[in-house]
């Protein structure tokens, strides 16, 4: 089922934006608990995915006894493994994206400090970085890569 592979599985779905009441603190208890929920929920998402992948690689490996069969096979697998690959390190990062909330040190920008806001966690909830200096970053790192 190459199709299911396909999949984006990267986005969070059923969950209500959040709202704000007025003069509320930024990363007050309601927020966190907010965003706890939603990546608790992402995790937990991408955790299926993954043990459906490995459940339906072992179903279909038996079922391909030609070899030419096997290899495109083979071929799909390696591309699932590199998409369940990816999952583990979000799976990761979210765990260390939570802790951070634990700690109360989620929603500011690592690196100048400014907070992230809430509509830029809430569409990438383990961001760490402003707009500003993750823009800053992809532009070093593509300097670097050159
Ligand atoms: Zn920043």
């Amino acid at each position: 089922m190459p199709t299911q592979a396909k999949q984006q599985s990267q986005s969070i779905s059923g969950f209500e934006p959040y709202v704000e009441t007025a003069g509320e603190e930024y990363m007050g208890k309601p927020m966190r608990e907010h965003f706890t929920k939603i990546l608790n929920k992402w995790k937990q998402d991408l955790m299926q995915e993954v043990d459906r992948t490995v459940d339906h690689m072992k179903d279909e490996a038996a079922n391909f006894p030609d070899p030419a069969d096997r290899a495109s096979q083979e071929e799909e697998f390696s591309l699932e493994l590199r998409a369940r690959d990816r999952e583990r390190k979000l799976i990761k990062k979210i765990d260390k994206t939570l802790q951070l909330i634990e700690d109360e040190e989620y929603g500011w920008c690592e690196s100048c400090g400014v907070e992230i806001g809430i509509r830029r966690l809430e569409a990438r909830p383990t961001a760490d970085m402003c707009v500003d200096c993750k823009t800053l970053a992809e532009i070093k790192e593509k300097q670097v890569g050159k």
